[in-house]
């Protein structure tokens, strides 16, 4: 056989395996915080590793033999389950300049969010929506309609007009996804919340309190947009604000999302 088939085969086996621990992972990581799952990998990895010396230190062939493979193999695994961290180190490299002119972001969602955002705010459409980040919302994806699309300002817009079948309930997001609509989230149970915030701003309060997704709310009544996240709601802000919560928040999850000061799509 010749060298390069050889590397062509070589290079369709890692596919075909990352593609499955892809897979596994993002089963796995739908219904469970990650962060348990990342500490049960890296326990996992030190382990295999340490045995993997510790037979190679005494001898114990056969053991070393069998873990060499495993350990040949393993840093598609730690790709899979660090992929935020790698993707987040990336984008650090990215902030250098002559990194941006290469990878420049083809198409970043914020200004869009912020400017559907405030589009509804204007037209004081109630709408209620929650971006996915570590902790997978599959849960509540599966109690919605499911949609997935492109996010696009016709398409929220669509969703929350009055009378659309999908405009009670929130819409989640899924980088710059829509993966759901009409959906339910769980109110929040904190007597701290001001008694005027109706069941819109609890359910985005409630969200955030139980999984670690950013919610952004617009309230019907008065127009205002509020932020969501870890149990904190952020009210009554600005488009600036808006889009620098996204863009502290969402830097791993939106791909395209630049870190840097923000410059583009201010009004
Ligand atoms: P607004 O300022 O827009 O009036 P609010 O906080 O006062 O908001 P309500 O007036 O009670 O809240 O808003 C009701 C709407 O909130 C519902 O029509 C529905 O679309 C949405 N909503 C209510 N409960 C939930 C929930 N548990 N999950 C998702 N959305 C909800
Ligand atoms: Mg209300």
């Amino acid at each position: 056989m010749s060298e390069y088939s050889e590397y062509i085969i070589y290079g369709f086996e890692i596919t075909l395996i990352y593609l499955f621990l892809v897979v596994v992972y993002k089963f796995v990581k739908g219904s469970t915080g990650d962060s348990a799952l990342r500490g049960v990998a890296i326990i996992f990895t030190t382990l295999l590793i340490g045995i993997y010396l510790v037979a190679d230190t005494l001898g114990l062939y056969r053991i070393e033999k069998l873990l060499e493979k495993v350990v040949d193999y393993l840093f598609i695994a730690v790709i899979v389950v660090f992929q935020p961290e790698l993707r987040r180190g990336l984008s650090r490299l990215g902030q250098n300049r002559v990194f941006n002119r290469l990878l420049a972001p083809k198409d970043d969602v914020v200004p869009k969010i912020v400017a559907s955002i405030f589009r509804l705010a204007r037209g004081k459409t109630g709408a209620l929506i929650a971006v996915e980040r570590g902790v997978g919302l599959r849960n509540y994806v599966e109690r919605g309609i499911e949609v997935d699309a492109m996010f696009t300002p016709e398409l929220v817009d669509s969703i929350f007009y009055p009378g659309n079948p999908l405009h009670d309930g929130a819409i989640i997001m899924r980088g710059s996804r829509v993966v759901a609509a009409g959906c339910l989230f769980p109110l929040t149970e904190n007597p701290d919340i001001s008694k005027r915030l109706g069941t819109r701003h609890r359910a985005g309060i409630g969200l955030s309190e139980e999984t670690d997704a950013l919610v952004i709310v617009v309230s019907e009544e008065t127009g205002k947009v509020s932020v969501a996240l870890k149990g904190d709601l952020q009210q009554d802000l600005s488009r600036d604000q808006l889009e620098k919560a996204l863009r502290e928040n969402l830097g791993t999850v939106l791909p395209s999302v630049n870190t840097e000061p923000a410059t583009v799509g201010r009004v």
